[in-house]
């Protein structure tokens, strides 16, 4: 996929490298700091919703993904990964819930 935007953010340097929009959800991969951060967003059990999993910090113990209520997560090889965003209720039990804070809900 092509660069689609470089902006700033908390004036630090971000990138967008990847940009997908599918059934209304969309997907951004973005480096910052030398870390990837995937980020989902989309429409929720609560409305707008957007998740942000750091890939490099994600040691793959699957905790989210065993205690979110709703099934959102899934694991991906061995980084968690979101499967269906609409059944998100913005509890926030993942983010809580993980020890190397690599998941954070808005
Ligand atoms: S709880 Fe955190 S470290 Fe564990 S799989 Fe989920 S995002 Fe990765
Ligand atoms: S905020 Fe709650 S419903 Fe949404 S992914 Fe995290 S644990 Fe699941």
């Amino acid at each position: 996929m092509p660069e689609k935007e470089s902006k700033n953010l908390n004036s630090q340097t971000v990138t967008l490298t990847n940009y997908n929009v599918c059934e209304g959800i969309e997907t951004e991969i973005k480096t910052k700091n030398s870390l990837t951060i995937k980020e989902v967003s989309g429409t929720g059990k609560k409305g707008a919703v957007k998740i942000d999993i750091v890939v490099n910090y994600c040691k793959g113990c699957e905790i989210c993904v065993a205690f979110c209520p709703e099934q959102v997560l899934i694991m991906n090889k061995e980084v968690a990964e979101v499967v269906d965003i609409s059944k998100c209720t913005k509890c926030n039990i993942c983010e809580y819930l993980c020890p190397d804070f690599s998941i954070s809900v808005e």
